[in-house]
């Protein structure tokens, strides 16, 4: 029997209850980890314990349920700084996840402070929500989007970034791990560069969080952002780091209760970070989900998990590399368990149809990275993207769904 960390598979699988259930009459073969992953009882059971027994509103009750479920969410607080490694509470502001993460740094940091001129830095593989926040910031403040190449394995091309950099260079926001691709971006080397011109580093973790471990310290990140539901958690809540001198420069993103200190006709004064960027009643019980989702990852371990789901990419890559009709789309050298392809032929939404007619969950289309699959010259790929739940008996079947697909389509 396989083991993860102390656990077996089948234990682990069994945390899953979604996972045993049958899919157009065949086991459930769920493959699609990087649009949003799976959650475990764990996480399911503290939402329903919050509204069965200690639902209230956060921060201003003094009755007891009221401070149990701010306790419990300021718990989660600490536990995101520690999984960060973050140095203070006051740096983890909870949002609904990396688009409004990223879109409260480009409304607040991004209109504070760019000038007409000035220069953001993405990446060719960013996802939507890492750049058209930019697009729409720059155009407002008349301000220049530059992109970073990227080479045909679906690497960024480090020099071409070099070449970017410059005293113009105000913000760089990079994706930590490709959604469509799986690269893992060098973003160490990245951070370095651009503070070097003094410009501000914003992380895109979505894809990162629940494969590698994270030390905004070590990295110097500005900003990290990530969801919860990439990482065995709900939807609906996610988390902006920032460092805390930059924060407080920044003013708030949303007026509303919660992010003031006093309020009059004349003058309102903000509240103290974390607040200031929380207005109105805020995701209490996904929050403190997000705390039960990442204790119960952090048991198993992410070491263990990511060397696990490592194992299942390279399965699978070799595998579906037996068919010639295959083409890989992302052969980086550093990959997480993300596996995208075409088939000559063949189109991405007939492959993800015939597979899900076997019971095989996969994503297929652009990803939300139109301009990464104009980059390939490609309308979209089929990806198969996996979690520490799934095993080589599923990567198993998704080769013999393939074989259908080529039956079927010629
Ligand atoms: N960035 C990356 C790399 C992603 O994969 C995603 C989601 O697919 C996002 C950003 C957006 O995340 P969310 O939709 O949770 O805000």
């Amino acid at each position: 029997m396989k083991t993860i960390g102390d656990f077996t598979i089948e234990s682990i699988r069994n945390d899953f209850p979604i996972l045993n259930q049958k899919i157009n009459g065949k086991n459930l073969v769920y493959f699609d980890n990087a649009a949003t992953t799976q959650k475990p009882t764990a996480v399911i059971n503290s939402i329903s314990d919050y509204y069965n027994n200690y639902n209230a509103n956060i921060h201003r009750g003094i009755h007891t349920l009221a401070e149990k479920a701010t306790a419990e969410y300021e718990l989660t607080r600490t536990c995101i700084k520690d999984f960060l490694n973050a140095e203070s509470n006051e740096q983890i502001i909870f949002t609904r996840g990396v688009t409004e993460s990223i879109n409260l740094v480009a409304r607040s940091y991004g209109a504070t402070f760019l000038k007409p001129n000035d220069e953001v830095i993405i990446s060719t593989m960013e996802h939507h929500s890492n750049i058209v926040p930019w697009q729409m910031i720059c155009e407002e403040k008349g301000a220049i989007l530059r992109i970073i190449p990227i080479n045909d394995k679906g690497e960024i091309i480090m020099s071409e970034f070099q070449n970017l950099l410059s005293n113009k260079t105000k913000i760089v926001s990079i994706v930590h791990v490709s959604n469509a691709l799986g690269t893992i971006n060098p973003i160490e080397e990245i951070i370095e560069k651009a503070h070097k011109v003094g410009a501000v580093v914003l992380i895109d973790g979505a894809q990162s969080v629940s494969h590698l471990e994270i030390d905004v310290q070590a990295l110097d990140a500005d900003f990290f952002v990530f969801s919860g539901h990439k990482l065995f958690c709900p939807t609906g809540i996610g988390v902006l780091y920032g460092k805390k001198e930059i924060l407080e420069k920044m003013p708030p993103y949303q007026g509303g209760g919660e992010m003031i200190k006093d309020v009059s006709f004349e003058k309102t004064t903000y509240n103290e970070l974390p607040y200031k960027f929380e207005a109105g009643t805020p995701n209490i019980a996904d929050t403190i989900a997000l705390r039960k989702g990442i204790e119960y990852l952090l048991r198993i371990g992410r070491k263990n998990t990511a060397a696990y789901e490592n194992e299942l990419l390279l399965y699978c890559t070799q595998k579906l590399s037996e068919y010639k009709e295959i083409t890989f789309i992302g052969t980086a050298e550093k990959k997480v368990s993300v596996c995208s392809f075409i088939m000559q032929g063949i189109h991405p939404q007939d492959i993800g149809m015939i597979l899900d007619s076997e019971g095989i969950a996969i994503r297929t289309g652009h990803h939300c990275t139109q301009p990464l699959m104009q980059r390939f010259n490609i309308p979209g790929t089929a990806r198969a993207s996996f979690a520490f739940y799934n095993t080589f008996e599923e990567i198993d079947k998704l080769y013999e769904g393939i074989k259908k697909v080529i039956r079927m389509t010629s």
